[in-house]
């Protein structure tokens, strides 16, 4: 039979296109964790609040003393493509900030009740823009920024019945707040939920940070490393292959700051383990990566977790070469105590 006739083609008004936007950028509670974290730390906050409800499905507020968003541009904050990051294709270039895309607020507005109270240095009182209803006040806090989520995917119960229980929700929200702890070292972090304390992190050192954070038993059994080698710069602690585990549950990746997943660099790091672990063996580790922003493309998928090197040959030979050297270093220490 012939095709029915064509349907006319519309532009889809705009709170159906942030909403499709958002199911790229915010899959469960844990995304809008991690974004609106990353506007605080962008916002060059000191300290940063995560409570959640629920697991945050019921609801997520964070908190932050960071620069504030003047009252004039709280409706810009929650619109589409609209961003104080960058200007122009070359600061994209160039990006060192965690946000660019200016698509975070909008998104999480559009599938789920959303405000955002704000107070900047020199104003006198803090506002509060409620994201559905429009609706601007004055409101109580000091210098900073609180964005609260309510009832994510409250008007797509499709999107809703796909989350998990609340106590895996949670798990995967703290989860994303000790990604940016790690990175972040020098911020101080707490996470709260049902008006309980799960998680504080206070400002420190990387080191006591790492411990903190992924506990004493990790620094006890991983060594430390430095390595540089032109634009690039490694630090980071390998996991010994004594202590790797069934799960790749402690595999930690940051470039320029930002948490990624990226095959070359597993690899890159699997390799060096080649002829010391066994099996399904998973080794734990953190890897920070530190690369002159032009030779990396972090503008390759909406919530940016992937990244593109310029020159992936190089990383992939440093990464290699960090591990291994960090690796015969610690067997080198074994052999030397033991010869004592
Ligand atoms: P992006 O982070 O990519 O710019 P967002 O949608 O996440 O996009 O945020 C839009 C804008 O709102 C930011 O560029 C910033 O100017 C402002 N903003 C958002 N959160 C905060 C915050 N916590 N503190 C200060 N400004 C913020
Ligand atoms: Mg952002």
């Amino acid at each position: 039979p012939d095709p029915a006739p064509p349907r006319a083609i519309r532009e889809l008004p705009d709170e159906l296109i942030s909403q499709i936007a958002a199911g790229e950028v915010v899959e469960r509670p844990a995304s809008v964790v991690r974004e609106l974290v990353d506007n605080a730390l962008d916002a060059g906050a000191r300290n940063v609040l995560v409570k959640l409800m629920a697991g945050g499905v019921r609801s997520i507020v964070v908190e932050d003393d960071g620069c504030g968003i003047p009252v004039a541009q709280l409706p810009l904050a929650l619109k589409r493509h609209a961003t104080s990051k960058i200007a122009s294709l070359n600061e994209l270039e160039s990006v060192a900030t965690m946000g660019f895309r200016g698509e975070a607020l909008a998104a999480i507005a559009s599938v789920s009740e959303m405000a955002i109270a704000s107070r900047t240095a020199d104003a006198a009182h803090a506002h509060r823009l409620d994201a559905r209803s429009g609706e601007l006040g004055a409101a109580a806090r000091s210098r900073g920024t609180s964005v609260e989520v309510r009832e994510l995917f409250f008007a797509t119960p499709a999107r809703r019945k796909f989350l998990k229980t609340d106590a895996t929700e949670l798990a995967h929200c703290v989860e994303a707040v000790r990604r940016h702890a790690l990175a972040r070292p020098d911020v101080g972090f707490a996470i709260w939920h049902e008006g309980k304390l799960v998680d504080q992190w206070r400002p420190a050192a990387i080191e006591q940070r790492i411990g903190d954070v992924l506990g004493e038993d990790f620094i006890a059994e991983s060594r430390a490393f430095e390595h540089s080698a032109g634009p690039l710069a490694l630090t980071g602690r390998a996991g010994l292959p004594e202590a790797a585990r069934s799960r790749a549950d402690q595999q930690y990746v940051w470039v320029n700051g930002r948490y990624v997943r990226d095959k070359l660099i597993s690899h890159a790091i699997r390799s060096a383990y080649e002829d010391v672990l066994h099996g399904q063996r998973q080794p734990s580790y953190v890897l920070f990566i530190e690369i002159a922003p032009e030779l990396v493309d972090v503008n390759v998928h909406p919530t940016k977790i992937e990244v593109r090197f310029r020159d992936g040959r190089a990383i992939h030979q440093s990464v290699r070469r960090a591990f291994i050297d960090a690796l015969a270093q610690s067997r080198a220490d074994a052999a030397g105590v033991e010869s004592a």
